[in-house]
This record gives structure tokens, C-alpha cells and sequence, in this order.
């Protein structure tokens, strides 16, 4: 069996279902030792993490992922138990076989080849096991101890399923904003039967809301698409059905592209209301920036060792829900995000092709022999 599937298997059998790492990062520390890495781990709050890196910048190339999977579900719905790594000869079978045990085994078996010979530059490994998790001490932590230290890499590919049909198909080059906000607005309670008397805060807010729901606010920006609008929850009314509330709580959200800032998005809601006559309070919360990462070297090497390899032309995506990316790119690290066909991620039966990883630990050796070149 190639080595990269020998790895994944070896990852698969250990349970390491958020926060547990049970041991992976174990396996992959002595591993990564073998071949010369200086390992150092920075568990922390229960979180196993692993910082390796090898060679000396000033770039570097980080590798970067995470050991930790999601909930099996009902193990006996499985066709081969969740934690067996079972090997069908064409499919590698198990929780975390996409979601990310097979990319950090083709990652770590490429890092086996390309230490051989001296490179420029430094290679690296940062891993946890809490991204599927709450991601306090993950990622976030060692990208705030690296950046202390002036250690930040320069580069960063994740290890994230991005593939959609077949192996690097898609590649995610960002990810949107999340902007949310409490809308309080203020009437003033009374009797249906006697509206003079009374302020209908319900009234008062369909007209601004309605405008900024329909509100075209962008046409997208890159690779982004438009950015939008969307109330989650309206809250009002007293459950008696002849009484004008007093008081109306709007939940809304923002999924922003880069062309926007959340303070410019957050003002013109409160302006549209404002502009009505409406007496509201707006509390505004940014749960994560945008980042993007438009080109340059490690774009470029990734959709060039695809071509190469996997003879495939991917798509630069922003799709998708969160990673540890976040984390990472606002910082000032470029990041990529490649691995496997992301089709049984989180399900039953999660299983990855054989054949892909062994291809894709080939395409993540040629992305690092292009930015880190032989000396
Ligand atoms: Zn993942």
C-alpha cells in the first residue's frame, strides 16, 4: 500500500472525535522528528497542538490542519465501523477519512520526500485537534503565539475538503464576513382600537426593513458573490391579539465580500432607519472579517501543480462554511485551501478514493518544491 494510505489508516483508527486527538498528533509528531522537523507541542485548555517546522526562512510554507472529527452518529448504520480505516481496495473508509486525516497523511508523506534535499525557505506543520469544536485554542491560539514570536507563515495551505466532483476540482481562496445585529425598536404599547394613542413599533420598521432587504449592495467583488441581507428572527407582540406591542427585536446578518467594510454596512441600516423616524437601538456584532487571498505565488503554484498532476483547471471558490483560515489570513498569511472530494464529509459512510490521496499528497509536494526550491 502506498505510504500516504498506510498514514490515513493509522489516523483513522484512532477515535479523535473533537476535542480528543487520541494520539494523532502522536504519530505524526514522531513521524515528522524522523525526517528532521523540530516538533514542539502547545497543548493548550484541553486542545492537542503541534507547531513543526523545518529548514530556515524567511518564507515559509505551512502546512496546516486538523486531527480532530465530528460525531460518528449511529456506528451500526455504518457499512464498516466509523474507526476500522477499512480498505476496500478502492476506497479508504471512516470518520475523517475527507475531513482531514487523509490530507494530513498525504501532507506529512509529502514532507517525507521533500526533506531529502536542502530547500530555501522553511517548511511547516500547524495542527490541532479543535477545529470541528468551539476553535478557541486551536488555530487561534498558535496563530496568536506565532505572531508574537514574528514566526507567522508566510504561506499556509489547509487541508480542508475543498473538492466538489473530483480532486482538486475547487479550490477556496476566502471566505465571506459574517456581520450580525440586534435591531431594539421602541413604540409604544396600547390598545388596537385606539392607535392614536399608541406607536405600533411593527408599523414603524416594515418600510426601512423592507428597503434594506431589498437593497442591492454590491455586485460581488472577485470571486465573492453579492453581498446580502437577511433578517433571522422579528420578535413583537404580547400574545394577545388586541394589544399594540411596545417593543420590536430584530436579528439580522450580513454575509459581506471584502468590498465592503462592516462599519459602512451597519450605518446605512442604521440610516434607512433613522431616516424613517423609527426609535431604535442597534447593537452590532462582527463574528469574522473577510479574507481573500487575490493571486500571487501560492495561488498560482497550487493551480499549477493541479494542471500538472491532476490534470485538472480548478475554480477559485468562496463558498463553504467556516475554517481555520480565518485565523490565519487576516494576519497577513496567504492561504489555500485543497484536499479531497468533500461529497460524505460529516455523514455516514465518509470515505475518500484511494487513488486521490496518494495524488494529492503528489500535488501538495509540488506546491511546496515550487515556493520552497531545492538549494
Ligand atoms: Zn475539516
Amino acid at each position: 500500500m502506498d505510504p500516504t494510505l498506510t498514514l490515513t489508516q493509522a489516523l483513522l483508527r484512532r477515535p479523535s472525535v473533537t476535542p480528543e486527538d487520541a494520539g494523532c498528533l502522536d504519530l505524526l509528531g514522531e513521524r515528522l522528528s524522523a525526517a528532521g522537523f523540530r516538533c514542539e507541542r502547545l497543548d493548550r485548555g484541553g486542545v492537542s497542538n503541534l507547531w513543526a517546522t523545518w529548514g530556515e526562512g524567511p518564507e515559509t510554507l505551512a502546512f496546516a490542519g486538523h486531527t480532530d472529527v465530528v460525531p460518528t452518529g449511529p456506528e451500526d448504520a455504518w457499512t464498516h465501523p466509523p474507526f476500522s480505516g477499512h480498505f476496500d481496495g478502492e476506497w479508504l473508509w471512516g470518520r475523517g477519512a475527507a475531513d482531514m486525516k487523509g490530507s494530513l497523511a498525504a501532507m506529512v508523506c509529502a514532507a517525507e520526500r521533500l526533506t531529502r534535499v536542502p530547500r530555501r525557505g522553511r517548511l511547516a506543520f500547524l495542527l490541532t485537534s479543535d477545529e470541528e469544536g468551539p476553535a478557541q485554542h486551536g488555530t487561534r491560539y498558535l496563530a496568536e503565539v506565532l505572531k508574537e514570536r514574528g514566526e507567522l507563515p508566510t504561506w499556509a495551505v489547509i487541508g480542508e475538503p475543498s473538492s466538489s466532483e473530483r480532486l482538486g476540482d475547487v479550490i477556496r481562496v476566502g471566505r465571506r464576513g459574517s456581520l450580525g445585529g440586534r435591531l431594539s425598536i421602541r413604540g409604544i404599547q396600547g390598545h388596537v382600537a385606539y392607535p392614536e394613542k399608541a406607536r405600533n413599533p411593527i408599523h414603524d420598521c416594515l418600510a426601512p426593513l423592507a428597503a434594506v432587504t431589498a437593497k442591492r449592495w454590491d455586485e460581488g467583488f472577485g470571486p465573492f458573490p453579492p453581498t446580502s441581507f437577511q433578517i433571522s428572527n422579528l420578535h413583537a407582540g404580547t400574545g394577545a391579539t388586541n394589544v399594540i406591542p411596545g417593543q420590536l427585536e430584530a436579528d439580522v446578518n450580513f454575509r459581506f465580500n471584502p468590498s465592503q467594510t462592516p462599519e459602512a454596512l451597519a450605518q446605512q441600516v442604521d440610516a434607512e432607519l433613522a431616516r424613517a423616524g423609527v426609535d431604535f437601538t442597534a447593537d452590532w456584532q462582527l463574528s469574522g472579517p473577510p479574507f481573500f487571498t487575490d493571486g500571487g505565488p501560492l495561488i498560482e503554484a497550487t493551480e499549477a501543480a493541479l494542471e500538472r498532476i491532476a490534470g485538472v483547471t480548478c475554480e477559485r471558490s468562496t463558498g463553504g462554511g467556516t475554517s481555520d483560515g480565518r485565523f490565519l489570513a487576516p494576519l497577513g498569511t496567504q492561504v489555500v485551501e485543497l484536499g479531497p472530494v468533500n461529497a460524505t464529509i460529516h455523514q455516514l459512510n465518509e470515505r475518500v478514493l484511494a487513488s486521490d490521496l496518494v495524488v494529492l499528497s503528489a500535488v501538495y509536494e509540488a506546491i511546496a518544491a515550487h515556493l520552497l526550491p531545492n538549494r
